[in-house]
C-alpha cells in the first residue's frame, strides 16, 4: 500500500505529528503532500506549540505565512528578558501585540505604588507577504530597520541573546538641552535623587539602546508554604532611586535574596542587594525601634530545631527618628507581620569595596516589604510588581536544533 492510498484524514494526522522543519521537507516532495502540508491547521499547531501564538486573527495573514516568514527567524524573541549590559541593567518583555511582535523596555516610574511604565522598542511585523522591522524610537518613528541577533549559549543549557538593531534613517543627535532629556530627568528624579548620577546613567543608556545582550527572565518556582512568595519587585534605593528586583530562595529556603534586575553604580544589576536570614526572626516593641543604636545592639539566636515557620511574628512597626523620611514611606502600616535580621550590599561608586551591612527585613503583606538600613539611617519600600511576564520563555533552543 502506497502512503498516498491513506485517507487525507489519516494523512493530516501522521503530519501533525512532524516538526514545522519537515513538514516544509514534505511540501517540497509531490503535490499532494504538498497541499495537505499547507493546511493552515497544521501551522496553527506549529504556531501554537513551538512559539506560543494563539491567534492569527490582526494578522492579516496564514499561520504558514506567519511561521515562515516571521516565527522561524524572531519567533525567539518571544518571552521576558534582562539585560546586564551596563550597572543599570534592563527589564524586556517581548509580546505578540495586534498582529506584529513588540519588543518593550520596561521602567519603574518614581513611586513604587505605580504600575511599570512600558517603553516600544521595535516591532516585527508583516507586511506584502515580508517580515518588516520597525524602530519605535527616536524623532521620526516608526522608522525602518533591520534586527540582527546572535544566541551565545553559557552555563547548563542557557541561552543569552545580543540584539542588534540597525535604524535605517538616524536618531537625532539627543543632547541635554533636548525635550527629551528634560522629560526623563523629571521622570527619573525622586527626592534624593543626585542630578550627576542620573546624566551617567543618561549617556550610559543611551549609547548602548540599540545593541543589547539579554537573558532569559527566568522566575523562581512559586513557593505557596513560605512566607512570601517569589516574584519582581520595585524598591526604593535612596538618590539611586526606584530599582527592580527578583525576589528568589536559596538552595534549603533559609534565606530570601533580593537580586537587582536594575542596578546602580554602587551595587549593580545581577548582585544580590539583601539576603534575609530566615532562621533569625524577631519580634520587638515600639520601645526598641526608636532608635537605631537600640536596634543595632539587638541580636537574636539561630532558630531552634523545633521552629517549624508557623510562629506567629506579627508585632508593631515604627520608623526609628534617625531615619530619613521618604516620601514612599508615608502612611506605613503600624503593624508588620514579621522581622528578620537580613544583610544588605553597599559598595563604593564603581562597585568598588563591596560589603556587607546589618539590616533588618520586614514583613507587610505579601506584596510589601521594607529593609531598614541599619548603617545608612535609611528605610526602602518594596512592592510587587503586578505585570505579568510571559517568563516562560527559552524558545531559544528550538532554533539550534
Ligand atoms: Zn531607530
Amino acid at each position: 500500500m502506497h502512503l498516498l492510498d491513506l485517507p487525507s484524514e489519516l494523512l493530516i494526522a501522521l503530519l501533525s505529528y512532524l516538526s514545522a522543519r519537515d513538514l516544509a521537507k514534505v511540501c517540497q516532495t509531490c503535490i499532494c503532500l504538498r497541499n495537505l502540508s499547507r493546511l493552515d491547521t497544521l501551522w496553527r499547531q506549529k504556531c501554537r506549540k513551538d512559539y506560543k501564538l494563539k491567534s492569527n486573527k490582526s494578522w492579516n495573514a496564514s499561520y504558514f505565512e506567519i511561521y515562515s516568514k516571521v516565527l522561524v527567524k524572531y519567533g525567539t524573541l518571544i518571552g521576558a528578558w534582562k539585560t546586564m549590559m551596563n550597572c543599570y541593567g534592563g527589564l524586556f518583555n517581548v509580546t505578540y501585540c495586534l498582529g506584529q511582535i513588540l519588543v518593550e523596555e520596561y521602567f519603574a516610574t518614581k513611586y513604587i505604588q505605580d504600575n511599570l511604565k512600558s517603553v516600544p522598542w521595535f516591532s516585527i511585523s508583516l507586511e506584502d507577504g515580508e517580515a518588516t522591522v520597525k524602530c519605535l524610537q527616536g524623532f521620526d518613528q516608526p522608522h525602518p530597520g533591520d534586527v540582527k541577533f546572535d544566541q551565545e549559549e553559557v552555563a547548563d543549557g542557557r541561552h543569552t541573546m545580543t540584539t542588534n538593531l540597525i535604524c535605517l534613517s538616524s536618531h537625532q543627535e539627543v543632547n541635554e538641552d533636548s525635550v527629551e532629556f528634560q522629560r526623563w530627568m523629571e521622570q527619573e528624579k525622586v527626592k534624593g535623587t543626585i542630578p550627576e548620577l542620573l546624566r551617567i546613567k543618561w549617556q550610559l543608556i543611551r549609547n548602548q539602546k540599540h545593541q543589547l545582550k539579554l537573558s532569559p527572565l527566568a522566575l523562581p518556582p512559586l513557593t505557596p508554604d513560605r512566607i512570601i512568595q517569589t516574584g519582581l519587585f520595585k524598591g526604593s534605593y535612596s538618590a539611586h532611586g526606584t530599582e527592580l528586583l527578583m525576589l528568589s530562595y536559596s538552595e534549603e529556603a533559609h534565606e530570601i535574596h533580593l537580586t537587582k534586575i536594575t542596578g546602580d553604580p554602587n551595587v549593580p544589576a545581577g548582585e544580590v542587594s539583601v539576603y534575609v536570614d530566615l532562621r533569625r526572626p524577631m519580634i520587638l516593641n515600639r520601645e526598641q525601634q526608636e532608635s537605631l543604636q537600640t536596634l543595632r545592639d539587638i541580636d537574636t539566636p539561630d532558630l531552634p530545631p523545633e521552629f517549624d515557620g508557623n510562629m506567629n511574628l506579627s508585632q508593631p512597626f515604627i520608623v526609628p527618628s534617625q531615619c530619613e523620611e521618604r516620601e514612599d514611606c508615608k502612611d506605613l502600616p503600624k503593624y508588620c507581620k514579621a522581622r528578620y535580621h537580613s544583610k544588605g550590599q553597599i559598595a563604593a561608586f564603581g562597585y568598588q569595596n563591596p560589603s556587607f551591612s546589618n539590616n533588618h527585613w520586614v514583613m507587610f503583606s505579601e506584596d510589601v516589604f521594607g529593609v531598614l538600613w541599619l548603617d545608612l539611617y535609611s528605610f526602602s519600600l518594596f512592592n510587587r510588581i503586578k505585570e505579568e511576564f510571559k517568563i516562560e520563555n527559552n524558545l531559544c533552543h528550538l532554533q539550534t536544533s
